[in-house]
C-alpha cells in the first residue's frame, strides 16, 4: 500500500510565477525521462521481481520517484499560480491577459487547457504514455535500461538547471538531479551483483561471432579504438570477402509444399515484367489538363 506524507522530499521555494519556465519543467513531470516514467518503470519491475534484494531496491526507488514527481509538479504549480488566478477570475485586461498567456513555450496550452496544470505532458504538450516504459522482465536487461534512464534524467535536469536563474528552483532541480546519480549508482551495483550478467540471458552466444568487429563503414574517418581493435577483437576489414559468414550461396530459401509452389509460380508468371515492351502510359498521353507538360508552354 501507499501512505502519503504531506511534506515534500525537498522544500520548494519559487521566487515568482513564470509559466514559460513551468512548461519547460513539465519535461521532467510527464516526459519520457521524467519522474512519472521513472516511478512506473521501477514500480512495474518491482511487482514482477522475485529477487528479494532487487524487489526492495525497485520499490524504494519507485516510491522516491513518485516523491520527485510531487516536487517537480509542485514547482510547476507554483510557476503557474499567477496565470491561473488571473485567467479564472479575469482580473486583467484582455490584451494583457492574452500577452501573459502567450509568453512562450507551451504555456498557453498549460493555462487554457489545463488551468495551470501540472499536466502529464512533456514540455511540448505531448501526453505521457506507457510506451516510455521499456522493461523486458529480465534483470540484466532492465537494470541496464534503468541505468540509462537515470543517466538521461540527470542530463535533462542539468539542461533545465541551465535555463533558470531562480535560486530556489535551481537548488531543487540540483537535488533531483543528484538523486538520479545516486539511483544510477544503486542500479549499477545491483547489475554487477548478478555474477552472470553478461551476455544477458542464459544462452551464451555463438563463440566464433561473439568477438568479431565488422568494419562496414570504410574510407577516411576509420578509427581504431578499444571497441574494435586489440587482442579481444577479431576484425573483418574485407567485408565482401567474408560473406556469407556461414558459407553457402548467401541466398534465402524455404521448403514449400507442392501446392504452395504451384500457386507461387502461377502468380509469378501472371505478374511477370515484359522487358521487350515499351508501353504507352497515361503519363505519355496526358491524363488531363497540364499532365505531361515539362515546361511552361501554352496548350493548344
Ligand atoms: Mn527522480
Ligand atoms: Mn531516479
Amino acid at each position: 500500500m501507499f501512505l502519503h506524507n504531506k511534506k515534500l522530499q525537498y522544500t520548494v521555494r519559487v521566487s515568482e510565477p513564470n509559466p514559460v519556465l513551468g512548461s519547460l519543467l513539465l519535461e521532467q513531470f510527464g516526459g519520457p525521462d521524467g519522474e512519472l516514467a521513472a516511478a512506473m518503470r521501477y514500480f512495474t519491475q518491482a511487482l514482477a521481481e522475485d529477487d528479494p534484494g532487487r524487489k526492495d531496491l525497485l520499490q524504494d526507488i519507485a516510491t522516491e520517484e513518485l516523491s520527485h514527481l510531487e516536487v517537480i509538479g509542485s514547482i510547476v504549480a507554483m510557476l503557474n499560480k499567477g496565470a491561473k488566478g488571473k485567467l479564472s477570475e479575469a482580473s486583467m485586461e484582455e490584451a494583457e491577459l492574452y500577452r501573459s498567456l502567450t509568453a512562450g513555450g507551451d504555456s498557453h496550452t498549460q493555462s487554457i487547457l489545463y488551468g495551470g496544470g501540472p499536466a502529464l505532458t512533456n514540455s511540448s504538450g505531448v501526453p505521457w504514455t506507457g510506451a516510455y516504459i521499456d522493461s523486458r522482465g529480465d534483470p540484466t536487461c532492465d537494470l541496464r535500461s534503468n541505468i540509462a534512464a537515470e543517466a538521461r534524467a540527470k542530463i535533462i535536469y542539468e539542461r533545465l538547471i541551465n535555463v533558470t536563474d531562480d535560486p530556489g528552483i535551481k537548488e531543487a532541480l540540483g537535488f533531483l538531479m543528484t538523486r538520479e546519480i545516486a539511483h544510477q549508482k544503486s542500479f549499477e551495483k545491483a547489475l554487477y551483483a548478478i555474477e552472470e550478467n553478461f551476455p544477458p540471458g542464459k544462452l551464451p552466444g555463438i563463440e566464433k561471432y561473439a568477438s568479431v568487429y565488422v568494419n562496414t563503414s570504410r574510407g577516411a574517418g576509420d578509427v581504431n579504438g578499444p571497441w574494435n581493435s586489440g587482442k579481444e577483437w577479431q576484425r573483418i576489414d574485407d567485408v565482401e570477402a567474408s560473406i556469407p559468414v556461414n558459407g553457402g550461396d548467401g541466398m534465402a530459401s524455404v521448403q514449400l509444399t507442392e501446392m504452395d509452389q504451384i500457386a507461387l509460380s502461377e502468380m509469378a508468371s501472371r505478374t511477370q515484367s515484359q522487358i521487350s515492351l515499351n508501353p504507352t502510359t497515361g503519363a505519355d498521353l496526358g491524363a488531363g489538363p497540364g499532365a505531361g507538360r515539362t515546361k511552361k508552354t501554352a496548350r493548344s
